[in-house]
């Protein structure tokens, strides 16, 4: 499991698509709330506000029918006292005709409170919000008629600071749960993509692992996956079996052709052979000429035997007749052509028994022996060993000539690759042999590996169980 965070991944870009819809869903939603929650607020805080200094007027006239009219204020003013209400009337002249309790009160008188507010509305009229030392007030004035006459100023002024409090808390707490909503939804989001995908993160290892080996045989297979993971590991079902069918076409004919091509070119090499041995009264140039077609055929011939083993090998064709084997005579005899060829092959040999196919395996070995030589100078020498470590055989064949480039390490076991320089070079070489080194050796369950230093000179090792 890839724990970093990939902003690229689509597992990503859901949460966060997720996360910005509901940000802007339910923030809008919290916003719009608030603000009508305020103006519902505010607007039933004014209604009230005006019902009084509306119904006032009229209090003050049924009053005044029974007593003094400074005092039938103050009786109506009583009468409509609410908590949180502070109610004054003024005279035209400013002075207070009455006033209700609240403006006297404690909470009220707190940093001139009370003479502030009289100060700060007297002489307006209409219906207001204002904000005076931190409190939200409602403010409502209007003039005070009685029986007909204008008496003064009422004024009405309610305190709205506790309920917006109240709405600011409520809004806080909407918001926080809104967030905590979010991410658990963000958690939720990222999980639930994480498991509708497994799917293709199974597909992917799948198809990671398709190789020339196993193409015929792989199938992806996802039964429970949603349809349109489905559809695409079908879509790949079908290309996997084009390739597999191109790819064998390939090998076919890959196979076809050297085996037709062999057949003729051993009969004209043994033609051309027998020319050069029976006559006599060849010139000079028709010599030499024969004797290049000669090596030209044997060494195409050469290849086309590789060719056609390597082509029997991918198709699985390639019959290993696996024994027992004493290893270091099976070495020794290849030793013996090589030392036949070249003086500098030493030999290191301890008597080891594998089960190996004792042909494959001096095919294997001349190859090794032979690159050794080629990619060495004729002063330097080369070395073969055989021991055994643990349950395994283990040949070296190692050389001290100008080793191999660390790029081309992974790369020289491909079929025809050849390392740069020897491209260009006259050794002969057709990028083949190692390939077809890997192929047997891995038929004979064993493994192939590489060391080198350029300029110093590389050790190919086979190791094979025992
Ligand atoms: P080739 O027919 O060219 O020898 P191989 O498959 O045997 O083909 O080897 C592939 C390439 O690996 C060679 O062309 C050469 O560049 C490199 N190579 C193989 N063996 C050695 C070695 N012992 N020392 C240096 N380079 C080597």
């Amino acid at each position: 499991m890839k724990s970093a965070i990939n902003p690229n991944s689509i597992q990503f870009r859901l949460t966060i698509g997720m996360v910005l819809v509901s940000i802007l869903g339910i923030g809008s939603l919290t916003g719009w709330i608030n603000w009508r929650m305020r103006q519902l607020l505010v607007e039933s805080h004014k209604d009230n506000a005006l019902m009084i200094a509306s119904r006032l007027g009229q209090d003050v006239d049924l009053y005044g029918e029974t007593m003094p009219i400074s005092q039938a204020m103050a009786m109506a003013i009583d009468y409509r006292k609410q908590p949180d209400v502070a109610i004054w009337v003024t005279s035209p002249q400013g002075e207070i005709l009455a006033q209700s309790d609240t403006l006297s009160m404690g909470s009220w008188q707190i940093n001139g409170f009370a003479q502030a507010l009289l100060e700060q509305v007297s002489g307006k009229l209409g219906l207001e919000v204002i904000r005076l030392q931190g409190r939200h007030l409602v403010t409502c004035s209007s003039p005070l008629e009685v029986n007909g006459q204008v008496m003064g100023e009422l004024y009405v002024v309610d305190d709205i600071t506790e309920d917006q409090e109240t709405l600011s808390r409520i809004t806080r707490t909407l918001a926080f749960s809104s967030l905590l909503a979010i991410g658990v939804g963000a958690i939720a989001t990222a999980f639930y993509t994480r498991q509708s995908l497994a799917p293709i993160r199974k597909m992917n290892r799948l198809a990671a692992n398709v190789s020339t080996d196993n193409l015929a045989s792989t199938r992806l297979e996802f039964d429970r996956a949603p349809t349109e993971v489905q559809e695409l590991a079908q879509a790949c079902n079908m290309m996997i079996s084009r390739l597999s069918a191109a790819w064998d076409q390939q090998r076919r004919f890959v196979s076809d052709v050297s085996h037709e091509l062999r057949t003729p070119l051993t009969l004209v090499h043994g033609y051309l052979q027998s020319t050069l041995r029976r006559c006599n009264n060849l010139s000079s140039p028709q010599r030499e000429g024969l004797e290049i077609a000669a090596a030209e055929a044997d060494r195409t011939i050469r290849l086309l035997q590789d060719l056609l083993d390597l082509a029997r090998a991918d198709g699985g064709h390639l019959r290993f007749q696996i024994e027992r084997q004493p290893l270091e005579a099976v070495v020794q005899e290849v030793l013996e052509m090589g030392q036949y060829v070249s003086d500098r092959i030493h030999a290191d040999l301890e008597p080891v028994e594998a089960r190996v196919d004792r042909h494959r395996l001096k095919q294997v070995l001349i190859n090794l022996m032979d690159n050794a030589m080629k990619y060495s100078n004729d002063n330097e020498p080369i070395r073969v060993g055989l021991k055994k470590i643990g349950d395994r055989a283990y040949i070296e064949v190692s050389d001290h000539g100008r080793g191999i480039p660390l790029a081309d390490l992974t790369k020289i076991f491909d079929p025809f690759y050849r390392v740069d320089e020897d491209r260009s070079r006259a050794t002969g070489g057709t990028g083949l042999g190692l390939s077809i080194v890997k192929t047997l050796v891995e038929g004979m369950n064993g493994t192939l590996k590489v060391q080198s230093k350029l300029g110093e000179g590389s050790v190919f090792t086979v190791s094979l169980p025992i």
